[in-house]
């Protein structure tokens, strides 16, 4: 120990025996007998350039819920009470991390804010899969400020329009034979086309290939898948689940690939897709108003910013809104391109595996690192696309709307247009700033966290079967006599990051030691061949 050890060399042995490379230190208080323990706490991060043992388990750990929900014979149970404790201690840890953010914040460190942001993130993630109502903490930035007029109603005219039975599970089919067949789908929905291009991905034609209309539809499209969702359930007549996940294609515009539950006949697919679409209703953005050396000023006295040159306040969010005329165009809409894929696949086949595989590849991997890009021509696509990104508006709030002489909505001293830090101008997002898994309600009736506590709960059963209760991530009988507490940045009690990988990698050890040894007492063989999920905290 007297030697430091190089970081890398101990990350690798975390990532070799599965182990978070960026633990949080948790102080675990014993209520009953005042005793501390410093544990490390897995990241949960879900890309692996941030670490790669904590996103392959987020990965998994999609895979069996995705499994869970695809064929299901009978009707998910609805919602469990939300178990408050899991709540409760969600919030104090995210009580925690805002503590933690201000702290980090006052040296200066935007680097780490950034990252408990992260983590404030997947708080609020676990709290409303819990089913805990509104963010723990309201950010007040997107209020839905105004009621759109009929004529922007974003119906579809040309679908059929039943009332939405309560029924999420498919239908069965009998063949001759008396076999039931309980068949689901697979279904890809695409973008439209911006241009032709290569096989590589890249543009025939650059200078022609609209790039502005790819970045305006990839950061909208959440929106569009939304509303294909509520077409299709109204088209059909019953509560279609899917579990759904967002990925780039070679050109690097998004796709979707979703399994359905039950099927839907491939012509009311394409029906449905080919008259969906999203009207964007914000201000104009083909024109700018103002370049990069002559950009609207920030003034005091106006509380907004106004133009260089006379000093005339620029229009607010809201009177640009209302500037919006009866008759004028959406600022932008949009649509999925023709090509469209379904597929049957029925419970329990290889193809069920594949597909599930198929959906899931991609999920550890940042938009833009998905394909490789590895010539000139692919580096410029991307460079051109994240240009066109930096300079469109993300939101109300985005401060790219002062080059089109609007004061962004809650405007503020410090915005420069191409600086937002909304994500879906960030390179690795490729425009896609949302969720890049997608789920409905009922598609397993179970939340992430039921998923993960399933998990555990396995491992639990199989030592309890042969007398194994130690504790670890298997099973504490004193969980519930116990506290936890986030280290503070800069805490004396706070150990080496080594030393707590270290130690992490150590409880792995002990813990997977256990359960082989719970393993031959069985003679062998209990355990599936694909092995144990991975244990919560290693
Ligand atoms: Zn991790
Ligand atoms: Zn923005």
């Amino acid at each position: 120990m007297r030697m430091p050890l190089a970081r890398h060399v101990v990350e690798a042995v975390a990532v070799e025996n599965g182990v978070c490379i960026r633990p949080m230190p948790m102080r675990r208080t014993n209520l009953d007998t005042g005793e501390t323990q410093i544990i490390p706490v897995p990241c949960g991060a879900t890309l692996a350039s941030k670490c790669p043992p904590c996103a392959e388990k987020a990965r998994r750990l999609r895979m069996a819920q995705c499994k869970t929900g695809w064929h299901l014979d009978d009707e998910p149970v609805p919602d469990p009470d939300p178990p408050t404790g899991d709540a409760k201690a969600l919030a104090t840890l995210r009580a925690d991390l805002e503590a933690a953010r201000a702290d980090v914040l006052a040296a200066g460190d935007t680097e780490q804010a950034g990252e408990i942001d992260e983590l404030i993130g997947q708080v609020d993630d676990e709290l409303a899969a819990l089913g805990v109502r509104g963010k723990a903490a309201p950010d007040n930035r997107d209020r839905p400020r105004r009621v759109r007029s009929t004529k922007r109603r974003q119906d579809a005219p040309d679908l059929p329009r039943l009332p939405v039975d309560r029924r999420t599970v498919g239908q069965t089919f009998e063949a001759a034979d008396g076999t039931v067949w309980r068949p689901s789908m697979f279904l890809t929905l695409t973008c439209d086309s911006y241009g032709h291009v290569h096989k590589d991905g890249t543009p025939v034609d650059p200078a022609s290939y609209d790039y502005r209309r790819a970045a305006r539809d990839a950061i909208h499209f959440p929106k569009l898948i939304d509303r294909f969702w509520q077409n299709l359930r109204r088209a059909v007549g019953w509560d279609v689940q899917y579990f759904a996940a967002l990925e780039p294609q070679k050109r690097l515009a998004p796709h979707l690939h979703a399994a359905i539950r039950g099927t839907v006949p491939r012509a009311m697919l394409r029906l449905v897709a080919a008259a969906t679409y999203h009207q964007v209703w914000w201000p104009s953005t083909d024109r700018p108003v103002y370049d990069d050396h002559r950009l609207p000023a920030w003034d005091d006295t106006a509380g907004g910013y106004v133009d260089p040159d006379t000093g005339a306040p620029l229009l607010s969010w809201d009177d640009a809104l209302d500037g919006i005329g009866e008759d004028d165009e959406p600022a932008h809409v949009v649509r999925f391109g023709p090509q469209l894929r379904a597929d049957g696949v029925t419970a329990n086949t290889a193809t069920t595996g594949r597909m599930i595989g198929y959906l899931t590849k991609y999920l550890t991997k940042s938009l833009d690192a998905c394909h490789d890009i590895a010539s000139d021509p692919q580096r410029r696509h991307v460079d051109r696309l994240a240009d066109a990104l930096r300079h469109e508006p993300c939101s109300p709030t985005c401060a790219n709307w002062l080059r089109y002489g609007i004061q962004p909505r809650n405007t503020r001293p410090g915005l420069v247009p191409g600086r937002c830090k909304g994500k879906v101008h960030r390179r690795e997002t490729l425009g896609f700033g949302g969720r890049r898994v997608l789920v409905s309600r009922r598609w397993s009736g179970k939340t992430l966290t039921d998923h993960r506590h399933d998990r555990v709960a396995f491992i639990r059963q199989q030592l309890e079967a042969f007398g194994h209760t130690g504790d670890g991530p298997a099973g504490d009988p004193a969980a519930n006599r116990t506290a936890w507490q986030l280290l503070r940045p800069g805490d004396p009690a706070a150990p080496r990051r080594e030393h707590l990988l270290l130690h992490a990698v150590a409880q792995r050890h002990a813990w997977r030691a256990q359960l082989d040894a719970a393993r031959a007492a069985a003679g062998g063989g209990l355990l599936p061949a694909t092995g144990p999920p991975l244990p919560d905290a290693a």
